[in-house]
């Protein structure tokens, strides 16, 4: 545990006012009464968002028209520009170089994509191995691919997902951070241990974009994949991003050939030449409106050290779970207390979890709950150090201990589960 921890209420205010993040917080809109532990779902409105919707629907849309894909004479359009843009703010927080990234699709699309070229640069290897935990679209896009390619999806043991690649094995899949439990791999040793084996190793980082350091260069990893609407807020929907490692570029193609990946699409060509580098892995249009939202969203992470964000979600969650274990000690807290095992969420499990969760709802603490088959729900906090502080950890727990002591939770009205949880 941190030494710095807050030991009162009074000790946190204190200890938000000294954090170098004190100011992200009004990068964002936070509705009043809200405390929110749920940006590993959706993110919450970055401040700039509305006005920058409002120029590329109304100017850049309306007056530019088809003329704001080159540029405006008064400055905005360069739609054309977009996708490297953002992709040059998700750089330096996933580890990789702009030109390594593609921007767009969403992630199940860019899942399909990956495992498809991926098994395309191993032919001699007929096996992917995905863990059965993974966020279900995973597992669901790795078996819709080897049902088409012909190839064997293989499950993976969580806690020791190497053991399940041998010589047959084209790709390991494994997403970052466990959406559940927030349990994070050590992204460079699996690598290196499943390529030792001669596999290539493909990371999920939607859990761990914006939340957690990533070095996708450092690991030496092979592919990457990842979602924008959650820590990195970039809005419901927000387009996902694809990392290939430089050295597949030339060699890895993905099977979604559209115009929009062509060398020159308003060439208007018939057959197919393949854009070199990451513009080939686009398939159709840019998604104009939701890469303008997400480019702007990415502002909030400005300036801020990669350092300072991770010291603050570990001190958040040091927090939390301290406060749980001190107030309410039988909860069966499910995610690692270490460090380095640890992404930017506590989870607990409890025979309750969908009804805890909505009461806090009600008292406008919101977080998530999330089904875990047979075993009892999770109860999920997603802690988001750009928009929320220790005090806001206190609180919640205080509304935690109210909730159960209440029984608030048993509420009838939350025994049917809604539609989206
Ligand atoms: C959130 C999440 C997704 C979401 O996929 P979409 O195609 O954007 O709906 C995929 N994988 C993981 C691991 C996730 O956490």
């Amino acid at each position: 545990m941190t030494a710095t921890l807050p030991t009162t209420r009074d000790d946190a205010v204190r200890l938000d006012e000294a954090s170098p993040l004190r100011h992200t917080r009004d990068r964002f809109r936070i509705p009043e009464g809200v405390i929110y532990l749920d940006g590993n779902s959706l993110g919450v409105l970055p401040a700039g968002v509305p006005a920058r919707m409002a120029d590329v629907v109304e100017r850049e849309w309306g007056e530019g028209l088809i003329r704001s894909w080159n540029a405006l004479p008064d400055g905005g359009g360069r739609w054309i520009e977009l996708v490297g843009r953002v992709a040059a703010r998700i750089a330096p927080l996933v580890g990789a170089a702009p030109a390594d990234l593609h921007v767009g699709d969403s992630t199940s699309v860019s899942l399909f994509k990956t495992f498809v070229a991926a098994a395309r640069l191993r032919p001699e290897r007929r096996v992917l191995v995905v863990e059965p935990s993974t966020f279900p679209t995973d597992g669901y896009i790795a078996a819709g691919v080897a049902d088409l390619l012909g190839l064997e999806l293989r499950w993976c043991d969580p806690a020791d997902p190497v053991a399940a690649v041998d010589a047959g094995v084209a790709l390991l899949s494994l997403t970052h951070v466990d959406f559940r439990t927030g349990a994070m791999y050590d992204m460079a040793a699996v690598t290196a241990a499943a390529q030792a084996k001669g596999a290539l190793v493909q990371w999920d980082l939607c859990h761990s974009a914006g939340a957690v350091p990533v070095d996708l260069t450092a690991a030496g990893a092979d592919f990457a994949v990842g979602c924008t609407y959650k820590y990195l807020n970039g809005g419901p929907g927000a387009p996902a991003f694809t990392w290939v490692a430089p050295r597949h570029q030339e060699a890895a193609r993905q099977p979604i050939t559209g115009w929009m990946g062509h060398a020159s699409p308003f060439a208007m060509a018939r057959d197919y030449d393949r854009a070199a580098g990451m513009t080939g892995w686009a398939s159709g249009t840019h998604q104009v409106l939701a890469l303008s939202a997400l480019d702007t969203a990415l502002e909030a992470f400005d300036g801020v050290s990669t350092a300072d964000l991770r010291a603050a979600s570990l001190s958040l969650t040091d927090l939390f779970v301290r406060l749980l274990g001190e107030r309410l000690p039988d909860l069966e807290i499910v995610t690692p207390l270490d460090h380095a095992r640890r992404g930017s969420q506590v989870s607990f499990r409890h025979e309750h979890a969908y009804g805890i969760v909505q009461a806090l709802i009600a008292r406008g603490v919101i977080g998530d709950f999330r089904d875990d088959g047979d075993a009892p729900g999770i109860a999920r906090f997603g802690f988001t150090p750009l928009y929320l502080g220790h005090a806001d950890v206190y609180d919640a727990v205080e509304h935690l201990v109210s909730v159960l002591a209440a029984g608030e939770h048993l509420d009838p009205a939350y025994a049917e589960r809604n539609a989206v949880t």
